[in-house]
């Protein structure tokens, strides 16, 4: 099973190409085993997500997605897009198309998940919701997230994707890595893990400006401005990402990513990773004495 999403910021990609890239990385998680896919991208249709799912290999997917995406509207160039994809190995509920990722908040693709692991306490957040007025429609433990992003989302209307994203990880027990793409929040991405491994490969034109990714504790939103020493005691300055035309890539495993770049950043257990405008942050809710300043950018070999 496998997650791969991609996010291009001021770098033009057709439809066509973002779904391209999107079925190699799922066939390059291929050998982790699955037995549905899923992707998830923007629709021509302003202000809209459009899904594919299918039981079954990548090809069967491939397929489904050539006779579902046709037209001139999908070979035109969008300069920011998200999309995200899925390979599944069913734990909650058989092998098929419903339950297939991406999992959705609602029939109007509010909040579109993809999700590898098990979320333990997934009966009791249900009752929760079920009992606040959401219909279930898949047998999956993936749902809840989608429908508790969607529930606070309602209930805290100033709260920033990756907040909301905050607030829900903290409900869930089990393990998991998840990449979340919504259309209220277009041209952002948030992903996070607990458990299951998931990592970030970041691809610009020129030379990366950071080799860190400075961490953003509890409310902060905006990283340090002042200069924070590495634990190393080098000076080096973590300085935020803030690439002008840049692509970032969520997955599972790095062989997903190392076609398109070889800078990655592993993500830590309960680490939540936005990109909003073209800028990729790195947030935790609680800074314990010990805990880094920043992310390292490794470079795979
Ligand atoms: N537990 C989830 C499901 O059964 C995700 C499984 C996976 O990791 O692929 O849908």
């Amino acid at each position: 099973c496998g997650i791969f999403a991609y996010l291009n910021y001021l770098t033009p990609k057709s439809r066509h190409e973002v779904l391209d890239l999107l079925l190699n990385g799922l066939r390059r998680l291929e050998y982790r085993g699955y037995d549905s896919t899923g992707v998830a991208i923007d629709s021509p249709q302003a202000n809209d997500i459009v899904m594919v799912k299918r039981c079954g290999k990548v090809k069967v997917l491939e397929d489904a997605i050539t006779e579902h995406f046709s037209g001139k509207e999908y070979d035109e160039p969008v300069m920011t897009h998200v999309g995200i994809a899925h390979t599944r190995w069913a734990t909650h509920g058989v092998p098929c198309e419903t339950n297939s990722h991406p999992q959705r908040s609602d029939d109007e693709n509010s909040f579109v998940v993809v999700h590898n692991g098990i979320v333990t306490n997934y009966k009791d957040v249900k009752t929760f919701l079920e009992k606040r007025g959401y219909i279930f429609e898949s047998d999956t433990d993936t749902e809840v997230i989608a429908k508790l992003v969607h529930h606070l989302w309602k209930k805290h209307p100033g709260y920033s994707f990756r907040e909301l994203v905050e607030q829900v990880i903290q409900q869930l027990e089990g393990a998991f890595a998840i990449a979340i793409k919504s259309k209220h929040f277009p041209g952002e991405c948030v992903a996070s893990r607990r458990g299951s491994p998931l990592l970030v490969g970041i691809k610009t034109k020129t030379r990366l400006s950071t080799d860190h990714i400075p961490i953003l504790y509890g409310k902060d939103t905006e990283a340090p401005k002042t200069k924070v020493l590495p634990r190393t005691e080098s000076t080096s300055e973590f300085m935020p990402l803030e690439e002008k035309e840049v692509e970032y890539f969520f997955a599972s495993d790095a062989s997903a990513v190392i076609e398109h770049t070889n800078r990655v950043i592993y993500l830590e257990d309960d680490d939540v990773a936005a990109v909003r405008d073209g800028t990729l942050s790195i947030h935790r809710l609680k800074k314990c004495l010990d805990d880094p300043h920043a992310r390292e950018i490794t470079t795979l070999k």
